[in-house]
């Protein structure tokens, strides 16, 4: 049952092949058995979970046809989850119990998905490995030495090693392509506002976006058209109904035009990645697509960029963690400044306080300026450059990031090396864009991703790109040896 797709499980289950609190158990010993080695969940939610999966069995008994009724799946612990630990991978939030639930995970829960518990990530999404989780590291499935990614490492190791069907991520800089390319699974962030960021603790509000990962752009689809749609709760949310993502998969791609970065073939992408993300865009010549070879000069700007905006916004966001109203409290402070300062020194790992200096510094007077009001008026033209390429064609592709996953601690001294893996994700996010990251052939048995990047709005014609790809191959269908 673990290989099947969220079709097949829903047929199986409507069939009575199975119950859900059967599929669920299978799933929990699954976790039981092999997380040890990943390390990919924070919280296991067992009795919730077979609760809720005995509620999914009878309403299949009384006819409920709803697609994901019964299939297990896992959020990344950055959604807030109503009587769940939702602690954002660090300690200031270790005891943190949400008092409600995101409207991702309100929806993905009244369409009847059982969340089996959350999954690591690297503290408050500020990471590309997944190391700087307070809980641990999470391992790579395919090379338990390697980093799976980040920041949603432990949703997409989870997929990957078929511990739960599918997860939440969220996506500020690359945060759920990166670990899908690392990981070799299907992960898309849609466009800004697409999904409602109610309820999803926020690092850096102007870029972060919820999204998916799953074993395939089918399944994906019918997650992600579920947690998306309007929300009056989030002021950024578009003002649009939930997309239909499902229905036009199956057509075909012919005469689509596919603009290929010729930037994103620099010197820091590894030659054998390089080959395997030509192999994929082969295939999708194949299938009919027309590959034009475009330039997006700008994208270079994109990491600095990214690192002041995302930089000072976090440091606004991450001020509401005081030691007074919820989180961390150090003890038996002597007065305000020092309940204030040790519970931040105690409660906020390395690279948070980094984000949080590097954020006050470029905000600050004197300096706003030349690093903070610079790097917007960099984003607008990283913008714009991606809405003239979107005159000429349909999708833009490239490789998700420069080399396969990476060892661990291969960059935990050296900061700028490890933003540099983010090197051709953050512009789509600085820009609004959505955009997936698909598997394409392995190298030296680690997935490669290819990244596909749409207009806004457009997560349609970047699901049905990837379906039809992955009609035609296989390289999704890969799994770790575990
Ligand atoms: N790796 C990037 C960062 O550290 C992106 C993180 C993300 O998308 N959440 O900020």
């Amino acid at each position: 049952m673990i290989d099947y797709s969220i079709t097949e499980l829903s047929n199986a289950l409507r069939s009575g092949k199975f119950s859900s609190v059967e599929l669920v158990q299978h799933y929990l010993q699954r976790i039981e058995a092999i997380d040890p080695q990943l390390n990919s969940f924070i919280t296991i939610t067992e009795q919730q979970a077979l609760a809720a999966a005995a509620n999914a069995d009878a309403l299949l008994q009384q006819g409920n046809d709803s697609p994901l009724l019964g299939i297990p799946i896992g959020h990344k612990d950055i959604f807030c989850t109503d009587g769940v630990r939702t602690s954002c991978g660090s300690k200031m939030l270790d005891n943190f119990i949400a008092p409600y639930s995101a409207t991702a995970v309100s929806k993905l829960n009244d369409a009847g998905t059982i969340s089996l518990g959350k999954l690591s990530m690297d503290e408050f999404a500020m990471g590309s490995s997944n190391e700087t989780s307070f809980y641990g590291a999470v391992n790579n499935p395919w090379d338990t030495e390697r980093v799976p990614g980040g920041s949603s490492g432990g949703s997409a190791a989870a997929v990957a090693a078929k511990l739960v069907v599918a997860a939440t991520g969220t996506d500020t800089g690359g945060s759920i392509r990166q670990p899908a390319a690392f990981c070799g699974v299907t992960g898309i962030k849609p466009t800004y506002g697409r999904v409602s960021r109610y309820g999803m603790v926020a690092f850096s509000s102007s870029l972060d976006q919820g999204g998916i990962f799953a074993r395939s752009a089918e399944d994906a689809a019918l997650l992600l058209q579920t947690m998306s749609g309007h929300d009056p709760l989030d002021s950024t949310s578009i003002d649009q109904p939930a997309p239909d993502l499902t229905s036009g998969i199956n057509q075909s791609i012919a005469g689509l035009r596919i603009g290929v970065v010729k930037e994103f073939f620099s010197e820091e992408l590894a030659g054998q990645v390089a080959t395997a993300v030509q192999t994929a865009l082969a295939e999708l010549e194949k299938l009919g697509a027309v590959l034009v070879d475009i330039s997006l000069p700008k994208n270079k700007l994109a990491i600095p960029a990214y690192y002041v905006i995302a930089s000072a916004e976090a440091s606004a966001n991450l001020a509401r963690y005081d030691g007074v109203r919820y989180g961390h409290r150090a003890d038996d402070p002597v007065d305000l400044e020092d309940l204030y300062k040790r519970s931040r020194t105690e409660g906020f790992g390395t690279e948070v306080k980094r984000r949080i200096l590097t954020g006050t510094f470029v905000l600050s007077s004197g300096y706003y300026d030349a690093y903070y009001l610079q790097a917007q008026k960099v984003r607008r033209l990283i913008r714009d450059e991606f809405v003239e390429q979107f005159k000429e064609v349909d999708l833009i592709a490239g490789p998700t990031t420069p080399t396969t996953a990476f060892k661990k601690r291969a960059h935990s001294d050296d900061p700028v090396a490890m933003y540099l893996s983010d090197i051709y994700t953050t512009a789509v996010n600085l820009a609004g864009l959505p955009a997936l990251s698909v598997p394409g052939p392995a190298v030296d048995g680690l997935p490669v991703g290819l990244q596909l990047i749409g207009n806004f709005l457009q997560e349609n014609l970047l699901l049905r790109t990837a379906h039809q790809l992955q009609q035609a191959t296989d390289w999704h269908l890969q799994s770790p040896d575990l």
